[in-house]
C-alpha cells in the first residue's frame, strides 16, 4: 500500500474526528479522537485499503466480512462503533482505531 494512499485515508479520519469534536450536538460521553499510536493508525489504514482493493470496499481491518451485502456494510469504517461492546467498555472502537476522548 502507497504511503500517499495511507496518508489521504488518516487525513480523511482526522477530518472525521475534527467534525465531531466541533459538533455541538455529539454528546461529551460520545466524543473520539485517533488513538495516538501513529503506528498503530497506519497499519489499521493499510488494512482497511487493503481491503478496498480485495473487497471494493473500505471494510474494517479486525473483522470478517460475511457475505452478506447487509451485514457487511455495517463493516465499512468508519462504523457505527458508539454501539459496539468493546466501546461501552473499554471507550474504543472494535480495533482502537478511535478512542474516547
Ligand atoms: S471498528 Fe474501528 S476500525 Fe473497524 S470499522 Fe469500526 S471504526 Fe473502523
Amino acid at each position: 500500500m502507497g504511503e500517499k494512499e495511507i496518508k489521504k485515508l488518516i487525513n480523511i479520519w482526522e477530518e472525521f474526528v475534527d467534525r465531531q469534536k466541533n459538533d455541538k450536538k455529539v454528546e461529551k460521553s460520545r466524543k473520539f479522537r485517533l488513538n495516538p499510536s501513529k503506528e498503530k493508525v497506519e497499519k489499521l489504514a493499510e488494512g482497511v485499503l487493503f481491503n478496498e482493493k480485495k473487497h471494493g470496499l473500505k471494510y474494517c481491518p479486525c473483522r470478517l466480512t460475511t457475505g452478506d451485502q447487509e451485514e457487511d456494510f455495517k463493516l465499512i469504517c468508519p462504523c457505527n462503533f458508539w454501539d459496539q461492546k468493546t466501546w461501552k467498555q473499554k471507550g474504543e472502537c472494535w480495533c482502537s482505531l478511535f478512542v474516547k476522548e
